[in-house]
């Protein structure tokens, strides 16, 4: 046991990480990608920044100004992206702060162009297009070619670096051949109107990646914007390699509570903690470890996965994980540490709470 770590713990690997993204990196390349480094799904958490900024990517990205922010303290080299269409009322700080927008509305490009210019600056611009998933983007795809005609020849503060395309995101859309196709056409008709080439044309973010892996990226897709695929090494879709880590991150509960109890509850069974009727299987008096970590940390259980094989999670409330360890009985008592794999979602939870200690693999 390790008596003076603080429990909850997150702890990083920075070398799993730099290995996935440098085999990720590198296969991409093959296929003409380069990558865009996606941090918000660890809030900036620094030793991965340090990774991803060590890694040459063209730019690190995240979808807000706060995290922004925390990468222009930590110095970063990479140029910053901000990958959330800005809100008018934060334009002022998306101007200073990031290097280049992902952008969808000509009322917010005319509005950057003007901060750009009170500020004296030149802003990057990636024109979204909205190819079918129904989240941000132009619906229109005249409106586009349209607005990039205007940020080309009106919006002086204005660098137009190109177009992109979010799927799989809200409506659930797989990328494939046929949707980034139509990027691509998209891009020869904004370089035709604009008369010279656009140096990104951003295919997706991790969900895309597995067009590139395999050799099916449509022509003139050259970029992607990747988070869980290098944070967790596998995406939705189809996108799971077989030459990444899966467990750069490693989640720690302490054990509160180790004790025989029945399975099924007694008394009138209604409602748990979030107003929601339970399901319980009765399989009689079993050894139950209670884990000081809850939904307020990771946000859903089955978001996380036991790595001691015979630990199973029965459940949690904000603050408390049930697990049943009747398989590893004699292994575990008050005081041990349990440890688990996290997906993305639960790694965006656990690193936006104050309650989880943030650590590195082998100390610093
Ligand atoms: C979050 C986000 C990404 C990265 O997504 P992953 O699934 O983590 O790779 C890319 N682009 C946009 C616009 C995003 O919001």
């Amino acid at each position: 046991m390790k008596g003076k770590d603080r429990y909850p713990q997150l702890e990083v690997d920075p070398g799993k990480l730099k290995e996935n993204l440098t085999a990720l990196q590198r296969r991409c390349q093959a296929s003409f990608v380069d990558l865009i480094g996606v941090v918000k799904g660890v809030n900036a958490w620094e030793p991965v920044v340090r990774v991803f900024d060590g890694a040459g990517l063209a730019y690190l990205a995240t979808s807000r100004v706060d995290q922004l922010r925390k990468l222009r303290a930590m110095d970063v080299r990479t140029p910053l992206l901000l990958i959330r269409v800005p809100m008018l009322s934060e334009l002022e700080d998306a101007v200073s702060l990031a290097d280049a927008s992902l952008q969808s509305e000509r009322a917010v490009l005319r509005a950057a162009n003007e901060e750009a210019a009170r500020q004296g600056k030149k802003h990057g611009v990636v024109l979204m297009a909205d190819l079918g998933d129904l989240r941000e983007g132009f619906w229109d795809r005249e409106e586009l070619i349209a607005a990039a005609a205007e940020v080309e020849g009106e919006l002086a503060n204005l660098t137009l670096l190109g177009v992109g395309v979010n799927l799989s995101c809200y409506g659930s859309i797989r990328p494939d051949a046929n949707n980034l196709g139509e990027l691509a056409a998209l891009a020869r008709r904004v370089e035709a109107a604009i008369g010279r080439k656009l140096p990104i044309v951003s295919g997706g973010a991790s969900t895309s990646t597995y067009l590139a892996l395999d050799g099916t990226m449509p022509r003139g897709v050259n970029n992607l914007r990747l988070g869980e695929i290098l944070l967790v090494g596998r995406a939705n879709y189809g996108c799971d390699p077989d030459f990444t880590h899966r467990d750069a991150f490693t989640l720690r509960a302490e054990v509160i509570e180790c004790r025989d109890k029945p399975s099924f509850p007694i008394g009138q069974l209604t409602v748990d903690a979030y107003g929601h009727a339970g399901h319980y299987e009765d399989r009689g008096v079993r050894r139950r470890a209670l884990l000081a970590i809850g939904r307020v940390d990771y946000g859903d259980w089955a978001d996380l996965t036991p790595r001691m094989p015979g630990v199973e999670i029965l459940g949690a409330s904000s603050d408390h994980t049930i697990v049943d360890v009747e398989a590893v009985k004699d292994r575990i008592a008050v005081g041990d540490v349990l440890e688990f794999d996290v997906n993305y979602a639960s790694l965006v939870n656990l690193t936006n709470t104050p309650g989880v200690a943030l650590v590195v693999k082998g100390g610093a």
